[in-house]
C-alpha cells in the first residue's frame, strides 16, 4: 500500500494482487502493466506478476495508519472477482470496520456479485452482517489481538451497517458493460455509491443517475490510449448537474497525447466530492 497518484484518492490498499480482465475497459489494464513488469523477480510482491492471489498479510495494514484518509481498496486486483471467497471479502469488511476514521473506496467490475455478496453476509450464523465481517477479520488475521488492532474494536461485534466509511463504485467505460453495473449498484445498501467512468470510451446517452451520490469520468492515458471526446464528458457532467450529483473530471490527454490531470471543463475545474453518508 502506498500514497496514491490517483486523484479521487490518498492512499491504495491491495489485500488481493492480480486480476482477469472482464470487459473493453481492461484493455489497457495499469495494474496488470505494473505487476507483469515484476515477474519473476525474487520477493518482490509482484514476482507472481498478474496472478490473482490473497495476500492476508496486508489485511491489517490500515490499522497503522494515524492520519485519517481516503483508501482506494484493491487498486491493483478487483475484490469481487471470483477467486476472492466470500469469507475473505467479510475480513476485509471487517478491517474496515476497525478504522471508521479511514473513508474506503471500493470500485468494482464484478458488480453481479454485489448483491449476491450482501445477501451471503446477512444470512450468516451471526447477530449481524457487521458481526459476521469482524469475526471473519479475526479469524482471518490470527486468533489472538494484534498490537495494532485496538482492544475496544477487538471482539466489539456491534455497529452500523452498510459500514457508514466505506464507498462503493462500479467501472461503466460503456453502455454494454456499465449500465447493467449501475443497477447492480443500486441494489446494495451503501453509505455512498459512486461511478466511476474511466476510461470513457463512448458516448454514454442518458444515464439513470438514481441512488448514485457521486460521479468521476476520465479518459485512458498511456502509448495505446483510445480518444475521449470531450462532448462525451460534458454530457456526463450535465445530467450530474441535473441530478444533483458531485461530479469529478479526473483525467484527458492533451494535443500531444500528454496526460492532464484534473483538466477545465468549459474553463471549469470539477472537483466535487461526496461529503455526507446516504445510508438508507
Ligand atoms: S478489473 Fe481492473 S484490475 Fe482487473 S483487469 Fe480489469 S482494469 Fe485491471
Amino acid at each position: 500500500m502506498s500514497t496514491s497518484e490517483i486523484e479521487w484518492t490518498d492512499k491504495t490498499w491491495n489485500p488481493v494482487r492480480g486480476c482477469v480482465k472482464v470487459s473493453p475497459g481492461c484493455k489497457h489494464c495499469y495494474a496488470e502493466a505494473f505487476a507483469e513488469r515484476f515477474r519473476g523477480v525474487a520477493g518482490h510482491p509482484y514476482e507472481q506478476g498478474f496472478d490473482p492471489r490473497l495476500v492476508p498479510d496486508k489485511l491489517d495494514a490500515p490499522l497503522s495508519w494515524r492520519k485519517p484518509c481516503k483508501v482506494f481498496v484493491n487498486s491493483m486486483s478487483d475484490l469481487f472477482m471470483v477467486d476472492v471467497p466470500d469469507d475473505y471479502i467479510a475480513a476485509v469488511f471487517g478491517v474496515m470496520s476497525a478504522v471508521p476514521r479511514h473513508t474506503f473506496q471500493v470500485l468494482t467490475k464484478r458488480a453481479e456479485r454485489l448483491p449476491r455478496w450482501f445477501e451471503w453476509v446477512a444470512t450468516r450464523p451471526h447477530e449481524s452482517p457487521f458481526s459476521a465481517c469482524v469475526s471473519a477479520a479475526m479469524d482471518t488475521i490470527e486468533p489472538d489481538p494484534p498490537r495494532r488492532f485496538d482492544n475496544e474494536w477487538w471482539g466489539n461485534l456491534d455497529g452500523d451497517w452498510p459500514l457508514p466509511n466505506v464507498q462503493f463504485g462500479v467501472s461503466v467505460e460503456d453502455r454494454k458493460y456499465g449500465f447493467p453495473r449501475i443497477d447492480h449498484l443500486r441494489k446494495v445498501p451503501a453509505a455512498v455509491r459512486f461511478l466511476s467512468i474511466e476510461p470513457l470510451l463512448e458516448d454514454l446517452g442518458a444515464i439513470d443517475l438514481a441512488g448514485i451520490h457521486w460521479v468521476i469520468a476520465g479518459g485512458e492515458s498511456g502509448r495505446r490510449a483510445r480518444p475521449m471526446e470531450e462532448d462525451w464528458v460534458r454530457s456526463v457532467r450535465d445530467q450530474c448537474a441535473a441530478a444533483g450529483v458531485p461530479f469529478f473530471y479526473k483525467q484527458r490527454l492533451d494535443e500531444k497525447r500528454r496526460k492532464v490531470s484534473l483538466p477545465l471543463l468549459d474553463g471549469v475545474q470539477h472537483v466535487a466530492m461526496p461529503g455526507v453518508s446516504h445510508v438508507g
